[in-house]
């Protein structure tokens, strides 16, 4: 493909993506194939001749598109959305041109300052304490597994990284029975095994008991064993849940134990001011992660992870290879030493077309509305009568199951049935999760360009499907 050829490719898949965004409403938005069809399209051998950008893209139409689940679609109320809009669309192709690595600061100065200078940003907005220093990691996953190997080394005065773990040092590292998985995936990582984490009781509204984390603490000091690292939450995956972070602080302070917070999703919403109470005593926090490739309309990926002890997190990851060093490391950042990748992608650079496309005020907007419509669609299920409501909606999702009264002990299969035909139908996206062992529908409304158009259109949806039930 020589460059007047890519010219020419460039313009149509632009046209491509353009036609794609107004017409999404009109694909399915959960992918109707069947597990491998995709694969039996697929010749079992690489070409072994270049074939024509025509012939790729039309591939790419007929066989790709089939088998996409289409995030982007007003009507996913999956998982957590994964929102992308077009100023983020735009700075991610200017990214991919460029191709740099921004390793370290001569690698590219403008990817290195302009990620300082956003993830300020960032922290401004969000309302995060001023001592606090971010960095873009991938995922949270990764953001959660960099804060237990930052708690691990500064409590072992960085012994770990030089001599690996001594045979009689035992860490426990706590969360609640809500918490993410990302969690236990991080303690396997970083060498703790992954019976040193301590899943802590919930109370009724899915957030951790403080008094029972403390109970953890001093049966584990009782046992010798050192207490390291808790996990808190702000917006847990499951329902929103909301862990008491300042409760949790104070006792992390008392019993010195590194306070880790995970924010994925929640923490788009502290751009808000009047959600910032759900973060209250964020200040106690030794590190604080939030996702806006979540909510935030900047596509995937994107980790916004924000540590108290700049020099304990470089001291971690730092590596210093003769070629890598640079006359001016004193003065500039070097994030390949914030993290576990050497080479990195500009992705600072999708956030600043994002903040300044939108300004901080027409992202409050956005997310206001979000927030209204989930709490649109709660007043259409209470008013209805038929369903129950399962957690608090302390943001945008809401969690709840359609109960009606003659078939009281087939719950689960009922609201099962309903979710499959309403996603089989490929007009809207919805899972579930089990909350205290029942079968509960989650729909989360934030999709970059959901409506309240979008969610009546949902609701007679859901009524047909229920009728067919
Ligand atoms: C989504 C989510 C994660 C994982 O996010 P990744 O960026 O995909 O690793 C972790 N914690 C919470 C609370 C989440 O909602």
């Amino acid at each position: 493909m020589d460059l007047t050829d890519f010219r020419t490719n460039m313009h149509q898949v632009a046209d491509w993506i353009a036609d794609y965004y107004e017409n999404i409403a009109q694909y399915p938005v959960l992918s109707q194939v069947a597990p491998r069809e995709i694969l039996d399209k697929l010749p079992a051998n690489p070409p072994s001749e270049g074939e024509t950008f025509e012939h790729i893209f039309a591939d790419f139409q007929d066989v790709i598109m089939k088998g996409m689940t289409h995030w982007q679609h007003p009507n996913f109320f999956a998982y957590f959305n994964a929102n992308a809009s077009p100023p983020s669309i735009l700075a991610e192709m200017l990214t991919a041109a460029l191709g740099a690595q921004c390793m370290i600061w001569q690698t590219s100065p403008a990817a290195a300052e302009l990620e300082e200078r956003v993830m300020e940003w960032l922290a401004q907005m969000c309302g995060l304490p001023a001592d606090f220093h971010g960095v873009i990691q991938d995922t949270a996953s990764t953001a959660t597994l960099c804060a237990f190997l930052c708690a691990r080394e500064r409590f072992t005065n960085y012994q770990v990284n030089e001599e690996g773990f001594a045979n009689d040092q035992k860490f426990a590292l706590y969360c609640s029975t809500e918490t993410h998985s990302s969690a236990e995936k991080g303690i396997k990582i970083a060498g703790f095994g992954r019976n040193s984490l301590r899943k802590i009781q919930v109370d009724n509204h899915f957030a951790m008991i403080p008094e029972k984390l403390e109970q953890a603490i001093q049966q584990d000091i009782s046992k010798g064993i050192t207490p390291l690292c808790v996990m808190a939450t702000i917006g847990t995956t499951s329902s929103t849940a909301i862990d008491p972070v300042r409760k949790i602080g104070e006792i992390c302070k008392k019993y010195n134990v590194w306070l880790h917070i995970d924010a994925a999703y929640a923490g788009n919403a502290m751009i808000l001011p009047e959600k910032r109470y759900l973060m209250d005593g964020v200040e106690l926090a030794d590190s604080y992660l939030f996702n806006p490739h979540k909510w935030l309309l900047t596509n995937f990926d994107c980790t916004a992870f924000y540590v108290k002890d700049k020099e304990n997190l470089i001291r971690t990851f730092e590596i210093m290879p003769e070629y890598l060093k640079t006359k001016n490391d004193q003065v500039v950042n070097n994030y390949r030493d914030w993290g576990i990748q050497l080479g990195r992608r500009f992705r600072a650079l999708k956030l600043w077309f994002v903040i300044r496309t939108y300004g901080v005020e027409g992202l409050q907007n956005i997310l206001r509305e979000h927030i209204r419509l989930a709490l649109y669609f709660e007043g259409l299920l209470r008013k209805d009568g038929r369903f129950e409501i399962l957690a608090p909606t302390s943001i945008n999702l809401v969690c709840f199951r359609y109960c009606p009264a003659e078939n009281e002990a087939d719950l689960d299969s009922i609201n099962k049935q309903l979710m499959d035909s309403i996603n089989q139908s490929g007009k809207a996206f919805l899972t579930h999760t089990k909350l205290k062992g029942i079968y509960t529908l989650r729909v989360v409304i934030g999709q970059t360009f959901v409506n309240q158009g979008h969610i009546d259109d949902f609701w007679l949806l859901m009524q047909k499907s229920i009728r067919a039930l």
